[in-house]
């Protein structure tokens, strides 16, 4: 399978926001946006004149890098939500936010998604008291994610627990820190997954 592995925080400056890519360094005075709030490259301090493509290609990007996912990936969640009831847009972003690694970010358990990814590929989580270590895997309504009994006193997940307390669970989670678990209460809304994306330009975007 293939991943990124570049400089995240070229993603970045290429979109020119914070994606929080990084984790707790991203809060400090060490972010590259802070420092350089440019793109990256010779050219990224050139003024670029966008078109409507280049605009909605963005939004794509700037989607898939939140969540670590590459395009053939992309692709098949933008199926999946062309097949589902409702706004498509909306169930794009609700199919990402279930995704495995996502929720043990959003649950405090890891600094950063691509840190969740690991903790799932290492096989560090179980959902409903079984090990699952595919982080593209969908939680459901219900489900019980939560740290392996092995794995409790792992430095990684005892920091980011630390840091997460200074930012709010997502409601759709109940998170029980002391027990390093959490359940989905409900599925993700559009308000809830809190991007700042336009979603509705991707779906513009696939829709040539
Ligand atoms: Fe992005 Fe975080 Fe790097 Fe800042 S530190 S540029 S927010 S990944």
């Amino acid at each position: 399978m293939g991943r990124y592995t570049d400089a995240v925080c070229k993603l970045c400056r290429r979109e020119g926001i914070k994606l929080f890519l990084k984790g707790d360094r991203c809060h400090t005075t060490k972010c590259a946006i802070d420092k350089r709030g440019y793109a990256p490259g010779q050219h990224g301090q050139r003024r670029v004149k966008r078109t409507e493509y280049g605009i909605q290609l963005r939004e794509k990007q700037k989607m898939k890098r939140i969540y670590g996912v590459l395009e053939g990936q992309f692709r098949r969640y933008f199926r999946m939500a062309t097949q589902q009831r409702g706004v498509t847009g909306e169930n794009l972003v609700r199919l990402l936010e279930e995704r495995l690694d996502n929720v043990v970010h959003r649950l405090g358990f890891a600094p950063s998604r691509a840190a969740a990814r690991l903790l799932v590929r290492h096989g560090h989580i179980e959902v409903n008291g079984r090990k699952l270590d595919i982080p593209s895997a969908l939680v459901t309504v219900g489900d019980v994610v939560g740290v392996r009994p092995g794995s409790r006193d792992l430095v990684v997940i005892r920091q980011a627990l630390e840091a997460a307390k200074k930012r709010p669970t997502p409601a759709w989670l109940e998170v029980d820190p002391a027990g390093l678990k959490g359940t989905v209460r409900r599925e993700p809304t559009r308000e809830d997954a809190g991007l700042p994306v336009e979603e509705h330009l991707i779906v513009a975007l696939y829709s040539k």
